[in-house]
């Protein structure tokens, strides 16, 4: 048996890898699951998996929690600190897929308790890079990579001398604007930017995808998790999101791993390793994929992407900074504040007055990035009160 937690329960992420749980119950017991404030999405959860503990983020929602727990033996907490403690318990693995930097208080309390850890949540990484992963080192939690392009270098790394490796590739669908010109893009849409062409996610992740920052987030992920230096990592676009992940060996050999479009597949890998199962993830058909197409992604239709790979490169607080005003970003898209291309703009002029301030210096701990992650949303917040009164 293997003990399992699983914050975020209620997400996209969360939903796919309770189907793998609940699919295998001699297999896995799951002691928490967690949720910001769909307290009966929450309850749905746990009663599907007999959970241990059910804690919700916002505390108002708790009393709901517990009403639609009645009749179960699944305990029920609510609040921040609750869940952050929760998190903290001593488990097999821990699987963090709540989304945004909120999921690294909870997600550190995990790598304390040296849980080994199932890791979704990219933006903990991009928020603390080498504050997270030092911890890990320190508590001895073993970071197991759920975002399938890591998933994939994961596995096409296992057994593998790291030296041998000459570079490093993820792939990117390119998301639903892949081709549209730059009069297009100023004026899509929350509803035409969720409408992601391989991948179903939530909101935040696919509008990442359609600004191409996912990948950008996703270069910085793959530094930390695999400490590789900028100059040696790729992204190349392949709209059919088949082939996740390639390496180059020094003598010019090129592996991928490659598979259908299916987060159940990395999130099985990850809850069962080092064992493989099988599972009920979509299998791969490559006759019915017909032809796999490979592109060079537009950083000047897709700024984001550049200004994710400048932080990585400038590196210090300064991916902290973008991942911060890129959460604000996204949700003013989302409710009708900024448009599209506003996105982009408002995390470059973050960065610029984050610099200005001297404020992108190294946080070196947890407590410091999250410091650095607050100040960084409190000053996007301000530019974009100011980009929307100027638009009204
Ligand atoms: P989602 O929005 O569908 O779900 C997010 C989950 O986090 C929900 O359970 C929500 O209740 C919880 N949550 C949100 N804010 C919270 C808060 N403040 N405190 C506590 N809990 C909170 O997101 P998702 O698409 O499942 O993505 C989750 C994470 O996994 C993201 O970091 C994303 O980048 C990453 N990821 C997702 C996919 C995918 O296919 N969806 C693929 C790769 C990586
Ligand atoms: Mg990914």
């Amino acid at each position: 048996m293997r003990r399992v937690s699983l914050l975020g329960a209620t997400g996209s992420v969360g939903t796919s890898a309770a189907e793998v749980l609940a699919a295998d119950p001699g297999r896995f017991a799951v002691h928490l699951v967690t949720a910001r404030n769909d307290a009966a999405g929450l309850a749905a959860a746990a009663r599907r998996l007999r959970a241990e503990r059910a804690v919700i983020a916002d505390p108002a929602a708790l009393p709901a929690l517990r009403e639609a727990l009645a009749g179960t033996s699944t305990e029920a907490a609510g609040g921040p600190d609750a869940l952050e403690e929760a998190a903290g318990e001593r488990v097999d693995i821990v699987l963090s897929a709540i989304v945004g930097a909120a999921g690294l208080r909870p997600t550190a309390a995990a790598v304390r308790a040296g849980n080994a850890i199932a890791l979704a949540n990219k933006e903990c990484l991009v928020c603390a890079g080498s504050a997270f992963m030092a911890l890990a080192r320190r508590h001895g939690a073993t970071v197991l990579p759920v975002d399938s392009e890591h998933n994939a270098l994961f596995q096409l790394l296992e057994g593998r001398d790291p030296a041998d490796i000459a570079s490093f590739t993820i792939t990117a669908s390119g998301g639903p604007f892949r081709g549209w010109d730059a009069g297009r893009l100023a004026a899509a849409t929350p509803a035409e930017a969720l409408a992601h062409p391989t991948w179903s996610m939530g909101p935040k992740i696919s509008i990442d995808s359609a600004t191409l920052m996912n990948k950008g987030l996703e270069l910085i992920e793959a530094h930390h998790l695999f400490a590789i230096p900028p100059e040696r990592l790729d992204v190349i676009v392949h709209p059919q999101s088949v082939v996740h992940g390639l390496v180059t060996f020094r003598d010019g050999s090129v592996h991928a791993e490659i598979g259908a479009p299916d987060m159940k597949r990395p999130i099985a890998f990850c809850l069962y390793w080092p064992q493989r199962a099988r599972t009920t993830a979509s299998r791969l058909d490559l006759v019915k994929v017909g032809r796999l197409a490979f592109e060079d992604p537009d950083e000047g239709r897709f700024p984001a992407l550049r200004l994710a790979r400048e932080a990585l490169r400038t590196g210090q607080g300064a991916p902290t900074v973008l991942n911060a005003a890129n959460e604000i970003a996204v949700a003013s898209f989302l409710a009708g504040g900024i448009g599209f291309p506003g996105i982009a703009e408002l995390v470059e002029r973050t960065l610029a007055d984050a610099d200005r301030s001297g404020l992108l210096v190294d946080p070196g701990s947890i407590d410091d990035a999250i410091a650095l992650d607050r100040e960084a949303r409190e000053r996007a917040e301000r530019t974009l009160d100011k980009v929307l009164a100027v638009a009204s």
